[in-house]
């Protein structure tokens, strides 16, 4: 008999029904009591969805109003002392989101997903005690509706692992107070029934160099599996191989062990361990993580070569992690052309998946609907085999052949001639590439799209857009100018709208955090350019004044990993091709006449993998297509690239070989500190620290930016500085980036005055 297991189901609602009653509440236009009845029926229907497909292993309290780290430390009874005299909802979103007079808490990446939690608060001196309301009455909720639900919890380690300390100090020393919470919960939670799996993420153990985790791991699962006989243990990880820990928890009385074979494969090695042991095997065969259509016969050999090992009767087949991280259903994708289409599965359609493989890998005999399925299947991974849209040789020969990754010139020689020709100050103004994006410049893209305004009114309000930006940053004296992107709705959508091999879905909202959602576009061929994406409105906007227009584009590893990638090629294969795509935008940009170029890298960082020893592998791949990028500019131009931190200490080298003539950082929250890695390393180009935080709506004062230029000049020369904001101003509003900037430049002058 087969047996199948999904880790974890997402919770916006397909038609995001989740995100749209919290926004009415939280802007006052409904009562609390409209956000309870959405998250009910929506459990509900996410809890059928798995029971129809046939799912054995269903979770409940994989729900949650905001986030499940959230969830976990009101479940422990962690409320930062200024959240303690709210309580019910309004001390839950005010630890998510922060009130009139409390700051939020701080949100962090969880693991190397686009998914946010929220990093709990502990202190030595705090008191904590269980809460375990949401997660039983969630638990009763399924039974009720005839479905008896696994429990899933985030781990004691894991939740400690994340937190942090307010008064420093290390999280694990709050283990002792912690522990006996988890087990006054799995007290309770044996009262609900007689026999309860119980799923206990614990992904810190993917993680390198975790001595400290791992010498808690027997203490705490011998203590937890021995509360009582009426509960199962499964301890989950995902997104890398979980080896270490591993070896720990097959001498601990868990019941189960769910690994993730697809971004850890490496978990194989302990496959032979596994079958010496009593545990039940969890194993994470169908992508939790992307988009495509399982390919069922790999799968099921995949599954073979582990049940070679380890018995098949110890096997459960399940996702590769939570479903959370891909979209709903493909039901609401009614514009998308049916062969790509054909290609896709989002999280309803890999609950039949899992499912499927889980019977043939057993030998269950199979309905006719699933023998459908699994024909269907088959055709699908067929044609995406030998589809002339996802196989394009000339791209495959042009990218195979490249040669030239270096770009003319080094540094030293390439800057003298710059600032020759750029001929502008130390210090230089500049700002990092968007202005606001205001309703009507929104309206005016949205209506284009739709077909509703015409072509020629389009681009005359973006035109009228760029001009306004240019007349504002003359007048105020910024020295590089930009045209302050008004046609782009996001950084990485409106290149992959120009670039062939790039898909988009209509419905494929992923949640990002609270009730925030994106919509990744999705790769699924070679990558060409047919035609210059960005060099009309850049030469525009150039014509229009006398200063530097900088062009602005976003770098090869952004676009890639704010995108679901085709599974089918490498990585890094995908990378170059879009690194190639951007060469020759790069070089038509100059050939119009442009000589400054910004290749923005915002999310460079966000791609470095879990583990250290695969680290390597991305910097050589990720630095290469960066300058394969860049690599066609002239001495003469100036690349710039920006990105969205100040954390470099580790990958400084990594960023000054990718070899840009300027960087722009996110340094203003933490003052000069960061930026000494850069002065400790002789680092030789040119940076832009910001100065001020554009994530806040406040106006820093020219005072306070005086001060924050002249720490910067603590630690770098002021031949190495520019100055501009922290980072893009399209989420700000003109009133508060106006006074913003104009201080901005004053305190420059000021500066400059001085010295
Ligand atoms: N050029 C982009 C902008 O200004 C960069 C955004 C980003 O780094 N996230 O909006
Ligand atoms: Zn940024």
């Amino acid at each position: 008999m087969s047996k199948n297991y999904i880790v974890g189901f997402p919770r916006i609602g397909e038609q995001r029904e989740l995100k749209k009653a919290l926004e009415s509440f939280w802007s006052g236009k409904t009562e609390f009591s409209e956000v309870e009845k959405v998250a009910g029926e929506l459990k509900a229907r996410h809890w059928n969805y798995q029971k129809d497909a046939g799912v054995d292993f269903i979770a409940s309290n994989d729900f949650s109003l905001y986030d499940n780290m959230l969830d976990t430390a009101i479940m422990l009874g962690a409320i930062p002392k200024r959240f303690r005299d709210l309580d019910g909802k309004e001390q839950y979103f005010a630890m998510a989101r922060g009130d009139k007079d409390r700051v939020a808490m701080e949100m962090t990446k969880w693991f190397n997903t686009n998914y946010h939690y929220i990093v709990p608060e502990l202190s030595l001196t705090d008191v904590y005690g269980l809460n375990a309301t949401k997660l039983i009455n969630e638990y009763k909720e399924a039974k009720e509706l005839g479905i008896k639900t696994k429990i899933n919890i985030i781990g004691p380690l894991t939740f400690l692992g994340l937190s942090k300390r307010v008064d420093r100090g290390d999280t694990y020393e709050l283990f002792g107070k912690i522990l006996p919470i988890y087990e006054e919960l799995l007290t309770q939670i044996a009262q609900l029934d007689d026999d309860i799996t119980v799923q206990i993420d614990e992904p810190i153990f993917v993680k390198d160099n975790q001595t400290a985790t791992l010498s808690l791991i027997k203490p705490t699962y011998e203590k937890l599996a021995n509360v009582s006989e009426n509960i199962k243990i499964v301890v989950t990880t995902y997104f890398e191989h979980s080896n270490e820990a591993t070896k720990v928890l097959l001498h601990t009385p868990s019941w189960g062990l769910g690994l993730d074979f697809l971004y850890g494969e490496d978990n194989k090695e302990s496959l032979e361990l596994i079958s010496n042991s009593d545990k039940v095997l969890i194993a994470g065969v169908v992508d939790g993580r992307n988009i495509w259509k399982n390919n069922i016969q790999n799968t099921v050999n995949l599954l073979e070569e582990i049940s070679a090992v380890v018995s098949k009767d110890n096997i459960i087949v399940g996702s590769s992690c939570s479903l959370l991280h891909v979209p709903f259903t493909l039901k609401y994708e009614e514009k998308m052309d049916s062969e790509l289409k054909n290609w896709l599965s989002y999280a309803v359609e890999k609950l039949d998946e899992v499912v499927l493989v889980s019977k043939i890998f057993a030998g269950d005999t199979l309905s006719s609907s699933e023998e459908q399925l699994l024909a269907d299947n088959k055709d699908a991974n067929n044609s995406r085999a030998t589809s002339s849209k996802i196989h394009n040789s000339d791209v495959q020969n042009r990218v195979e052949s490249i040669e030239k990754i270096e770009r003319d010139g080094a540094f030293e020689d390439r800057i003298k001639t710059q600032r020759d020709i750029l001929g502008y100050e130390d210090l230089a103004t500049t700002t990092i590439g968007s202005f606001p994006q205001t309703p009507e410049v929104r309206k005016s893209r949205r209506d284009f799209k739709k077909g509703e305004l015409s072509k020629e009114q389009y681009e005359k309000d973006m035109k009228d857009y760029i001009d306004d930006c240019i007349a504002f940053q003359e007048d105020c004296g910024i020295e590089v100018l930009v045209h302050g992107e008004p046609e782009r709705n996001d950084m990485v959508e409106y290149f992959g709208e120009q670039l062939d091999g790039y898909g988009f879905s209509q419905n494929g909202w992923v949640q990002s955090y609270g009730s925030r959602c994106v919509k990744p576009p999705f790769i699924y061929g070679d990558i060409s350019r047919p035609n210059p994406m960005t060099v009309d409105w850049i030469t525009y906007a150039q014509s229009k004044t006398d200063r530097i227009m900088k062009g602005m584009l976003t770098g090869p590893v952004t676009i890639l990993n704010w995108s679901f990638v085709r599974d089918d090629k490498p990585r890094d294969e995908v990378s170059k091709q879009i690194a190639v795509a951007l060469s020759d935008e790069i070089n038509d940009l100059q050939e119009a006449g442009i000589k400054i170029i910004q290749v923005d890298e915002a999310a460079f960082k966000e791609g470095y993998p879990l583990r250290e020893a695969k680290i390597k592998y991305y910097e050589s791949w990720s630095v290469r297509d960066f300058k394969i990028a860049v690599s066609t500019s002239w001495e003469k131009t100036q690349i710039h690239t920006h990105m969205c931190y100040s954390e470099f200490n580790d990958i400084i080298r990594t960023i000054e070989a990718m070899d840009a003539d300027v960087i722009s950082i996110e340094t203003a929250r933490s003052g000069n500190e960061l930026l000494k890695i850069f002065k400790e390393v002789g680092y030789k180009q040119e940076v832009g620290p910001g100065v001020y935080d554009i994530h806040s709506p406040r106006i820093p004062s020219v005072e306070e930016i005086v001060t924050q230029i002249k720490h910067l000049l603590e630690v770098l020369p002021k031949e190495q500085l520019w100055i501009n904001p922290d980072c893009g101003l399209k989420t700000r509003k003109w009133e508060e980036v106006k006074p913003s900037l104009k201080n901005m430049v004053e305190a420059v002058k000021l500066v400059r005055e001085e010295m």
